[in-house]
């Protein structure tokens, strides 16, 4: 647990210095962790980082624990060298560096999401098979998520996590322009140019795996195009505020008392 006061006096330094986020985007910050738990994204791993609204060299993350449990006081500020810039004596994520090297990488990507989200690991493993759309709620996975092999840049002895700064580049380089990337034998890093938007796509994106699995066994899977994809996501994402202002609401109430 971490002092209030340490979080009271940490708070009026960065207010000080006229860098002070919004209060209503930490507020989201929060929510979405508990989302993405109540929506079977995370369990006791994975997490949801979002950019300082003010300080674009800056993000906000949770520290070191279950995504369903965070509370505003568990936030920590970090730079882009994944460095805390005041813990407090709370512990980190280690796989940090997925989120500071995307920030560096992509000024256009506002939050970040890693999960190891139980339908998408089968498909970052398979020679050959991609996750792809295949309904029109996730149109932004497009024809085939580009997947992150772990051995090409650190050889065939890891433990598989992005734990360290030049793991999170290479991780960083496999997105080009796409909005996913699967982590072979991991999970997956969703972006978007916003946390509601995010947690959207890592909800949609787990969603689509089980229906590709479930299609595949069935027989030959008719995908959408990439026009389609396209069209879907220009249609359906600008909703997003629906189903965020659901979840949000439904995560609070079983939070509630
Ligand atoms: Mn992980």
């Amino acid at each position: 647990m971490c002092p209030p006061d340490r979080i009271a006096v940490h708070a009026a330094d960065t207010a000080a210095a006229g860098a002070a986020p919004s209060p209503s985007m930490i507020a989201d910050l929060v929510a979405a962790n508990h989302i993405l738990f109540d929506q079977g994204v995370v369990d006791a791993f994975g997490h949801v980082s979002v950019r300082h609204d003010k300080r674009p060299d800056r993000f906000f993350l949770a520290r070191n624990m279950a995504p369903g449990n965070v509370t505003a006081a568990d936030i920590v500020e970090f730079d882009l060298d994944g460095n805390p810039v005041d813990a407090a004596g709370r512990r980190v994520y280690l796989e940090r560096f997925i989120h500071s090297e995307i920030f560096r990488a992509r000024p256009d990507v506002v939050s970040v999401i890693h999960s190891h989200s139980h339908n998408i690991v089968p498909l970052s493993v398979v020679q050959g098979v991609k996750l792809r759309a295949i309904f029109h709620m996730a149109g932004f996975i497009g024809e085939g998520a580009p997947v992150f092999e772990i051995r090409d840049t650190a050889g065939h002895g890891t433990d598989l996590l992005i734990s360290d700064a030049t793991l999170g580049r290479a991780l960083a380089a496999k997105f080009g322009d796409a909005e996913i990337v699967l982590m072979r034998g991991h999970g997956s890093t969703v972006v978007a140019s916003s946390v509601q938007l995010a947690v959207y796509r890592a909800v949609y994106a787990e969603l689509n795996a089980r229906y590709q699995l479930q299609a595949s066994a069935l027989g030959e899977v008719t995908y959408l195009t990439a026009d389609e994809g396209r069209a879907c996501t220009n249609r359906v994402e600008g909703q997003v505020q629906r189903p965020w202002d659901f979840w949000k609401a439904e995560a609070a109430k079983r939070r509630a008392a």
